[in-house]
């Protein structure tokens, strides 16, 4: 039996192969059609609502007509269209960094950087041992890139500074040493507090990289992320985020001084080896990123709605997870089969709500994300609280 095949009939034989359904109408709204049923769903992050927005889609269509759908080729070899480009300008303005570079997606983003930054870019090359200190609760895409980059990883404790300088007096002598935490870890309920790690990156002379993914469109003025949050810009080495929450596309991009952003355009092997992003998708990024810096009255509006449903669910005795205003509300669980289980149960009352289990979270930790976009009504809100509750016999507080 080829590896593979074993880790499939593993999966199989526990009974946790995720179910892939095909979504004809309604893909990242509140209402869904599959195989022609109606389901209420939480499970997208378009936050703001912008997938949808007559605006950005009217931008993808735009740049469709005139510059075509995709790139052709990576941008060192087809060049960089001037969407792409524009792209750029707007995020850089938009979180306050000098300059920025954007990929086809978050994953690529990371998995690049990372290696972009603790490895040898020559053959002959030889820069010292590395070490990366993360979160131990940091995003898939950062572990990948770690095993990529062929470097040491050092846990540190979820959202504990503390630990992090224990680890990093640890390896006082090692030369390369990079940290990397998440702005907003949205399946805790965490936003990190920024200046700590920035204090501890500068003492032990590492380099500091924030994962912004779910922040950056929420938090800070105008929605410019956990660095504007906090004015801390100057002193992130990387700030990253993604296109395909708050924004509603989809895409990476890494901000920086303009000599890391510079470095980083040949640095990162996938934003020479691979095609740039799709011409479109720039194009109505652009709008999107417009959007969301001028719309304070829509963030302010999902909150608000977010809050009401954290509320509800805990007036419920639901177990919430952490304080902070975030619109992905995560509700605890327990046991992975028990989620699935919910999970099940949901869909038969006409609620597509896959929960988050193991490898996203830790084994037997399993969570719901309740994601409130734009478009979710109170209705919407109070008939999953109502089916929650009708559960509540296997649900545990
Ligand atoms: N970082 C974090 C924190 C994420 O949650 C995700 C995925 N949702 C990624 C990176 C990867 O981004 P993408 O989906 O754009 O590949």
């Amino acid at each position: 039996m080829k590896a593979w095949q074993a880790t499939i009939e593993r999966i199989d034989q526990a009974g946790i192969y995720p179910e892939h359904r095909t979504v004809t109408q309604g893909i990242n709204q509140p209402i869904c059609l599959i195989d022609g049923k109606p389901y209420l769903t939480f499970a997208s992050n378009n936050y703001l609502g912008l997938s949808y927005h007559p605006s950005v889609v009217a931008a993808a269509q735009e740049t469709a007509t005139t510059a075509g759908v995709g790139p052709g080729n990576s941008r060192v070899i087809g060049g960089t269209s001037k969407q792409v480009a524009e792209l750029e300008r707007a995020i850089a303005a938009w979180t306050g960094f000098e300059d920025c570079v954007v990929f086809p997606t978050g994953y690529m983003a990371n998995v690049s950087v990372v290696r972009g930054l603790v490895s040898p870019l020559f053959p002959d090359q030889t820069i010292g041992d590395s070490i990366v200190f993360v979160d131990q609760l940091i995003h898939g895409s950062i572990v990948d890139g770690c095993r990529c980059a062929g470097a040491k990883v050092v846990p540190f404790r979820h959202n504990q500074p503390e630990d992090l300088t224990r680890k990093l007096m640890r390896y006082r002598e090692v030369p390369n040493k990079l940290v990397i935490t998440e702005g907003v870890f949205c399946l805790e309920g965490t936003t990190i507090h920024l200046p700590a790690y920035v204090a501890i990156a500068e003492e032990h002379g590492a380099m500091l990289m924030v994962d912004d993914a779910h922040g950056i469109g929420i938090v800070g003025p105008e929605g410019g992320g956990i660095a504007r949050l906090f004015g801390l810009q100057n002193r992130v080495d990387v700030y990253m985020g993604c296109l395909d929450k708050a924004l509603g596309g989809t895409g990476g991009f890494l901000c920086g001084s303009n000599e890391l952003i510079r470095y980083l355009r040949v640095g990162c092997r996938g934003a020479i080896l691979s095609s740039a992003m799709p011409t479109m998708l720039a194009g109505a990024m652009v709008e999107a990123v417009r959007l969301a810096r001028i719309d304070q009255i829509r963030r302010d509006y999902i909150l608000t709605k977010a809050d009401r449903l954290k509320e509800m669910l805990r007036a419920k005795g639901f177990t919430t997870l952490g304080e902070h205003r975030h619109p992905a509300v995560a509700v605890l669980i327990g046991p992975d089969e028990l989620g699935l289980q919910l999970s099940r149960q949901l869909w038969e009352q006409g609620i597509f709500q896959p929960i988050m289990r193991w490898p996203a979270v830790p084994q037997n930790c399993s969570r719901l994300r309740l994601s409130v976009t734009f478009d979710h009504t109170s209705e919407h809100l109070e008939r999953m609280v109502a089916t929650l509750v009708s559960r509540r016999a296997e649900v545990p507080n």
